[in-house]
């Protein structure tokens, strides 16, 4: 008796989360979802006057477990956050000779006999007698055709296997977590943090200061403060691992603009690259999402601002909105009674639409390691070396995009193919290069599908292929690669056009 009353006594019994945006709303929701009303109270605390990034618009397939989570009814949140859907990601100008490569979510072909499909591929491509890759992809084929339709009940069929993520409006994502947070018991304060006070004892923080006098104790504090990491910087000094020597952009400009009346909906985010930099194309129900990603090195933002436009198909419907940041990460992510998540944790720029996945992982690693009053260190050290090797996985993929280049038409990307990247990265292209082998390795998020499309994507040849694949004769692996790409085509032919989906089913 006395041991449970000791247990309750040393429970979290009150969270405050710092920062509004999607980062703020999303842990809260959750936190309102798994914890219940009773559990303990739970706090955020947002600043109108300072206002959040709003540019988190396209996302990784993984949200939907989010979703799932939350037990969000999906067409209701398609509605409400004027979304689409999204099937991968194309790249276009990544290499010297222009073209465009889709990067889609699920897999190309089919394994045979436990070797890897594109091995097979491989053999018969390297010879000429095979299309291109993503011609064996279901998502690469439909997204080009604009075409959308959620995964279907049919056995072996390409149609069960689909894999799809959303394109939505930053701003009406974080009104709609709002809304379910609060429901379930969220107190939310408008309120501007002005100062942070720390025990003496122990460093913990012990209260925050808002700007009307109000002090506010909590058991867990959250940062989610944005880039200016208010908590876990600002008060606890945990210091950052800066990445801008491969990481070369630092700086974005963020425009939207209303979409061309014979716009088809395309299912995937686009990310164009220039002479320093790359720009995305969001596609929204109601508009698009414009942005130009740069290095403050070689581009204004006064320039950034006329490239963007430039290249924009409608006229500007909002203001710049400029961003800064240093890429890198927090060297502690969870530090004493404070865990930063979203962009107060760091940041690597958003060419694979990482960010709100990320901010999900740390949610699902804080329900996973959930403390009480006494904050063990094991768990928080756990916490911290697992989002340290996921964002290092994270970073070294999105490198790839600039290392594996033959573009040399500017000073950006003559630095690029001159970066120093990490061992682990070496590794992976040289053993690709070698006989066409990908490995997924400690869980890392993004999987062989995704390797193997930017890999190939950027223009990085295998010499080779798994000698096991010589095992099958040629006319058969022939007749299979065949049969899998007539199989692919006719499937798509039989799903419908996003836009007449989303009429049917999720019109905001
Ligand atoms: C250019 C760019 C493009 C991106 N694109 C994508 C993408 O396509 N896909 C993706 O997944 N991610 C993307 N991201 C990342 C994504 O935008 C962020 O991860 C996400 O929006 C979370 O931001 P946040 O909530 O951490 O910070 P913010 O949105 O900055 O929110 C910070 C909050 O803290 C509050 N705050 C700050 N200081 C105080 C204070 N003193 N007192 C009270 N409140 C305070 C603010 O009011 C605000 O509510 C992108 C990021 C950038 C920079």
């Amino acid at each position: 008796m006395q041991q449970e009353q000791a247990k309750q006594q040393n429970k979290i019994n009150n969270i405050v989360i710092v920062g509004g945006g999607t980062a703020g709303w999303m842990t809260a929701a959750t936190l309102a979802k798994i914890l219940g009303k009773n559990y303990c109270a739970i706090r955020l605390i947002e600043s109108d006057q300072i206002g959040s990034v709003s540019v988190g618009e396209a996302t990784i397939p993984q949200i939907s477990l989010f979703n799932k989570i939350l037990g969000i009814d999906e067409n209701d949140f398609v509605k409400k956050t004027s979304a689409t859907f999204k099937l991968g990601i194309e790249f276009i100008d990544w290499t010297k000779n222009g073209g465009a490569y889709m990067h889609p979510f699920g897999e190309h072909g089919t394994n045979m006999d436990a070797i890897q499909f594109h091995h097979y591929w491989l053999k018969m491509h390297q010879q000429g007698k095979s299309p291109d890759l993503e011609e064996y992809s279901l998502a690469a084929v439909a997204a080009r055709q604009g075409k959308f339709i959620r995964p279907q009940n049919m056995g072996n069929s390409p149609l069960s296997k689909i894999n799809y993520a959303f394109h939505f409006d930053a701003t009406l994502y974080a009104d709609y977590l709002r809304d379910y947070a609060i429901e379930r018991g969220v107190n939310r304060t408008e309120a501007k943090v002005v100062d942070v006070s720390l025990r003496d004892s122990d460093g913990f923080i012990d209260s925050l200061l808002l700007e009307d006098g109000e002090r506010v104790t909590a058991d867990l504090f959250i940062d989610c403060s944005g880039f200016k990491a208010l908590l876990i910087e600002g008060a606890l000094k945990t210091g950052f691992d800066d990445w801008s020597d491969v990481l070369p952009c630092n700086r974005a400009v963020a425009i939207p603009c209303l979409a061309k009346e014979t716009e088809v909906l395309h299912p995937f985010t686009q990310a164009k690259a220039q002479k320093a930099g790359w720009i995305w194309r969001i596609p929204l129900q109601h508009r698009v999402g414009n942005g130009y990603v740069y290095p403050s090195k070689f581009v204004s933002d006064e320039a950034a601002v006329k490239i963007l436009i430039a290249q924009m198909e409608g006229e500007p419907i909002g203001e710049p909105n400029f961003l800064r940041w240093t890429t890198g990460v927090r060297k502690k992510a969870w530090h004493k009674n404070c865990i930063a998540i979203g962009l107060s944790a760091g940041f690597v720029e958003p060419l694979e639409s990482t960010g709100l996945h990320l901010i999900q992982s740390s949610i699902a690693k804080l329900m996973a390691l959930f403390p009480h009053q006494g904050f063990n260190q094991i768990d928080i050290d756990t916490f911290n070396a697992q989002s340290k090797t996921e964002l290092e996985y994270i970073r070294d993929f999105i490198v790839l995009h600039y290392k594996a280049t033959d573009r040399d038409d500017s000073e950006f990307w003559r630095d690029c193919q001159k970066l120093q990247v990490s061992e682990r990265l070496q590794a992976k292209m040289a053993l690709y290069q070698a006989n066409g082998r990908i490995y997924r390795q400690d869980n890392e998020l993004f999987n062989e599908t995704s390797w193997l499309a930017v890999m190939h994507g950027q223009g990085l040849t295998p010499s080779g292929y798994h000698p096991l694949v010589d095992a099958l004769p040629e006319d058969e692996i022939e007749r299979r690669l065949k049969h899998i790409h007539s199989v692919i085509q006719k499937s798509v032919a039989t799903m419908p056009m996003q836009k007449d989906f989303i009429a049917k089913y999720c019109k905001a």
